[in-house]
């Protein structure tokens, strides 16, 4: 059996949750408002959910403008680690200036309290990169998705978890061949991003028909339903399907079996990047 891990969600819904929770998926959450911190720690009562639920909290770039550390700081200090924080001119039109500040208040929040930090840092790789250099601390950086500034991450104590476009974009794949296997581990960022990169990546590989390996040809049969051999258990929980698709996908561009990675990416989770949580 494959040992799947999430090392970046959100709250998902219901449904989301019970894949998780039914797959004993250790999956880190992410609440990016207060609203959804104090549901994040709500979940985290109910039965069950201490065999996959570990909490994070932060104030996600997208929602810069709305909220002061003041109205997360409490969530922040209940929380193993926090994020999703970053900057994005990609996805967002809050101002970067806005985003600054906050990113930066967070970070030193975290730096100070010794809680390693999920990363969000679309369209601002080198920024992020560089804000870091005055708050060591341990970050994980999401679903990077930059062909520029790896070695600006990789010189810092920065870990990276690969998103479930790696089976078709090319940028994910050089973070997947590049970073060393105890600094790598996978995520979905929740099922709509897996969604997303699904539709995405049809749309990429109608314009390139060409090159597919067996496991893209399978993936764009049957995006949900990815069993693989003895796997079959999988088939319809899309939070297992997605992470082990991106488990062998990651797994093949390193040359090792998909049980060795999977035991790794959990171990860069707990045992690496959380450290201290138990
Ligand atoms: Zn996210």
């Amino acid at each position: 059996m494959w040992i799947l891990s999430d090392a970046h969600g959100h709250l998902g819904d219901e449904r989301e949750r019970l894949e998780r929770q039914e797959a004993g998926i250790l999956s880190l959450l992410c609440a990016s408002t207060p609203g959804e911190a104090e549901e994040l720690f709500r979940m985290q009562g109910k039965q069950g959910t201490e065999q996959y639920l570990i909490p994070a909290c932060g104030i996600h770039p997208w929602q810069a403008d709305r909220y002061s550390l003041e109205d997360m700081e409490p969530w922040i200090l209940r929380a193993p680690a926090v994020g999703e924080i970053g900057m994005d001119s990609v996805w967002c039109r809050i101002s970067l200036k806005v985003q600054e500040a906050i990113f930066r208040q967070q970070l030193e929040l975290a730096a100070k309290a010794g809680k390693p930090v999920i990363l969000h840092t679309k369209g601002q790789e080198k920024e992020v990169a560089s804000a870091l250099r005055q708050y060591p601390n341990r970050y994980l950086v999401h679903w990077y998705s930059c062909e520029e500034y790896l070695e600006d991450y990789l010189g810092q104590d920065c870990w990276f978890s690969v998103g479930p476009d790696v089976w078709w974009n090319p940028a994910v794949q050089k973070v997947a061949k590049t970073v060393p296997m105890d600094r790598l581990l996978i995520e979905t960022d929740g099922l709509e991003a897996v969604k997303w990169a699904a539709e995405e990546g049809r749309k990429y590989l109608g314009q390139r028909r060409q090159g597919l390996s067996g496991s893209m040809e399978q993936w764009e049969e049957d995006p949900w339903g990815f069993g693989g051999g003895e796997h079959q258990w999988g088939t319809e929980n899309r939070v297992f399907s997605s992470l082990a698709h991106t488990l062998k996908t990651v797994a093949d561009l390193k040359g090792i079996r998909p049980e060795t990675a999977g035991k790794q990416f959990r171990d860069n989770l707990v045992l690496g990047f959380l450290q201290v949580y138990n």
